[in-house]
């Protein structure tokens, strides 16, 4: 039997320590390619920009979402860009909607060829959307892919939405690893179709493989809950404000012992004009550019105004 009680070894330790100091000085020497722009170049994922008709070979396309590979609105969303590109499907094997970006660090992760509702294969990951999508870029298969795609998601995520979003985490996983991304989501339907979101996808993957992002930046899309005939167009919106109407609501398990849900009505939201949230309520498709870079800028002005010295260490115990 193994010890468990068997104290690290120095040597480990010295090891880890090492290689720590060794990736500093890599660190401070490697500065921030991204923000070196020659004038006249174009940015890494917009490179390859182009319009359809011009690209050498089909797009390749990853498909992912957060709601499970057996969600109608990931098999909407990949027939919909299968005139497009090449697709690939990697998806979790459950739902996961609102984990965030989450990222499995603490156990394995299993993979699974899963055949798909219109009989083409995919795979299936016991992980989150972030897991699906590193997974798809760390060498799992043997190429990288043009465009990421997450969704459809079943329910709106708009505003604050996203910063719960395993759909939109998805796409921010595939701008992280360096390719251009855009989420999709639907909102709630009495009888979910997915048929008006999946058109849109198709116009918002064509807009990307033809102009390009710069690193950094996703699109978030988001199709009211209409049919197709009583959309008015697509605008593009700014993040609004959502409202959640979140309670707190206490039950009893069978031996005595208190639990909790969060739950509640759905979350609604401001109606300002130009927002995302302004835009699905009045019938249209809103697409929404977002960036990973959340500096606040007015406060990064207002912080340098502030007083940032250590205080003289007077301790006296
Ligand atoms: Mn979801």
């Amino acid at each position: 039997m193994t010890d468990r009680t068997r104290p690290r070894r120095a040597t480990d330790e010295g090891l880890r320590e090492a290689s720590r100091l060794e990736r500093r000085a890599v660190d401070q020497e490697r500065g921030e390619p991204l923000a070196v722009r020659e004038p006249g170049t174009v940015r890494a994922t917009r490179r390859r920009a182009r319009p359809l008709g011009r690209w050498r070979r089909r797009p390749r396309i990853l498909i992912t979402n957060d709601d499970g590979i057996e969600s109608r609105g990931l098999l909407a969303l990949k027939q919909a860009l299968d005139p497009i590109g090449e697709t690939f499907v990697v998806a979790p094997d459950t739902n996961q909607s609102a984990v965030g970006h989450t990222k499995t660090m603490m156990r394995p992760l299993r993979v699974r060829e899963r055949t798909l509702g219109d009989g083409s294969t995919g795979w299936s990951v016991d992980g989150s959307p972030t897991d699906a999508v590193s997974l798809a870029f760390l060498g799992y298969f043997d190429f990288s892919f043009d465009l990421v795609a997450s969704g459809i998601n079943y329910g709106a995520n708009l505003g604050d939405d996203i910063t719960y979003s395993g759909t939109v985490s998805a796409a921010m996983e595939a701008v992280i690893n360096g390719c251009p991304a855009f989420a999709v989501s639907q909102e709630y339907y009495q009888h979910p179709d997915f048929t008006l979101a999946a058109r849109a996808a198709a116009v918002v993957a064509t807009n990307i493989l033809e102009h390009g992002l710069a690193p950094g930046e996703l699109l978030n899309v988001n199709v009211p809950a209409v049919p197709a005939e009583e959309v008015e167009a697509f605008e593009v919106t700014r993040l609004g404000k959502r409202i959640y109407q979140d309670q707190l609501i206490e039950r009893v398990d069978p031996r005595g012992i208190p639990y909790y849900w969060i739950g509640g009505p759905p979350p609604s939201g401001l109606a300002v004009p130009g927002t995302d949230f302004h835009a699905v309520v009045n019938r249209r498709i809103a697409v929404t550019p977002i960036q990973l870079d959340l500096t606040a800028g007015r406060l990064l002005k207002r912080l340098r105004a502030w007083r940032w010295e250590l205080e003289d260490d007077a301790g006296g115990g």
